[in-house]
């Protein structure tokens, strides 16, 4: 193996180690409040050590965000969930904050409309899912029809479902439903990425008194959040029968320490980044007929160059150097941006 090729197998372990902390084995049962601690930190120390580490994530991603596109083979669905206030839109836009906007497509998921209630439970969210080559970020999920649809039954109520379809244990039926669908999607090239934001309540708490005291932040604050709020308890629950139900071998939960954004949003990057490195796409390879046409053309243009200019000054710019650091083969170029940081060397729990 090349030296570039160990060292990018010794990155994805690295950052495996790292992300499998936040991982839920499948099959387990997890209770939140004894399982998962929202302000863990996993050995990053200081926010400014995880500020570096983000970038770093982030550069990554945009590189395999790139390749995704390219090979156009696989897509990829990140479903965030997470109780009021525990930053999933911060998260959003801090991991994806370096990928081609046009390569991702983020889906809010609120109340049903009329039209959604008169279909299935999974067709609005179906209708929503990313194309091959794109990460579709779902804030809000199918995760909804057992989490605030199990909390507030009277959701059920305005599905409209036949009397047959409410009887026996709903919720275990849907874990099966949801769990079918996923299996469906992963087998058909489209990987699933579960991140659950987990906040603690008093973290939840401060949060919503720093939105009722700063007035730039009044807006973020709705009286629904509070009502909420009194129904944690149960929020607690089924999210943790739901993680106990929907960790899959295929589509595997993650549950990351949310009671502090900085690291809530490492962790997040870090899960997408790993399972984009499982993935690991390719740019189309060029066959020696399309290089050749490649060739003529270049030779057609070069003709064309003015009376003394360069042929290519694209060429010549690459052989001195001055191309900047991005390596036109697509692959990661270790260095890119001056000192490089590896969130995979991150250190992992003890
Ligand atoms: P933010 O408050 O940061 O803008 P949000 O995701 O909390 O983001 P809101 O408009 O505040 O957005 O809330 C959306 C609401 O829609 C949530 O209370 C959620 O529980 C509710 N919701 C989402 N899906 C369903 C569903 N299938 N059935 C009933 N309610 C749902
Ligand atoms: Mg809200």
């Amino acid at each position: 193996m090349s030296r570039e090729g160990s060292l990018d197998a010794q990155r994805r372990r690295r950052l495996e180690r790292f992300a499998a902390q936040f991982r839920v084995k499948p099959g387990s049962t997890v209770a939140l409040a004894k399982d998962f601690d929202p302000s863990f930190k996993a050995g990053v120390k200081k926010k400014k050590e995880g500020v570096a580490l983000l970038e770093e994530g982030v550069r990554l991603l945009a590189e395999y965000q790139a390749r995704l596109a390219a090979q156009d083979t696989w897509g990829v669905l990140v479903v965030l969930q997470a109780l009021d206030a525990a930053g999933k839109d911060g998260t959003i836009r801090h991991v994806m904050s370096g990928v081609n906007p046009q390569g991702v497509a983020v889906r809010s998921f609120k109340v049903p409309s009329a039209e959604e209630l008169d279909h299935d439970y999974l067709w609005r969210y179906a209708r929503r899912l990313p194309a091959r080559g794109q990460i579709g970020i779902f804030n809000r999920s199918h995760y909804e029809e057992v989490l605030v649809v199990r909390v507030h039954p009277e959701n059920l109520e305005r599905q409209k479902l036949p009397r047959a379809s409410k009887q026996g244990d709903v919720w275990k039926r849907r874990y099966r439903e949801i769990n079918d669908w996923e299996r469906y999607l992963t087998d058909n090239g489209f990987r699933i990425v579960k991140l659950f934001l987990n906040i603690s309540r008093e973290e939840q708490r401060v949060r919503f008194l720093r939105r009722i005291d700063l007035p730039d932040h009044n807006w973020k604050f709705s009286e629904a959040d509070v009502k909420e709020r009194a129904r944690w308890d149960d929020y607690q629950s089924a999210f943790s029968e739901a993680l106990s139900h929907t960790s899959t071998k295929w589509a595997p939960w993650h549950v990351i320490p949310a009671d502090r954004k900085w690291f809530a949003r490492i962790g997040a990057a870090a899960v997408l980044v790993h399972t984009l490195m499982e993935i690991d796409p390719h740019f189309p390879p060029v066959t020696k007929r399309q290089r050749q046409a490649l060739l003529e053309v270049k030779q057609s243009l070069e003709a064309q160059a003015p009376k003394g200019t360069a042929p290519d000054p694209f060429e010549q710019q690459h052989r001195d150097g001055k191309d900047g650091a991005a390596d036109r083969s697509g692959e990661p170029v270790a260095g890119a941006r001056g000192e490089e940081v590896d969130l995979s060397t991150a250190p992992s729990a003890p």
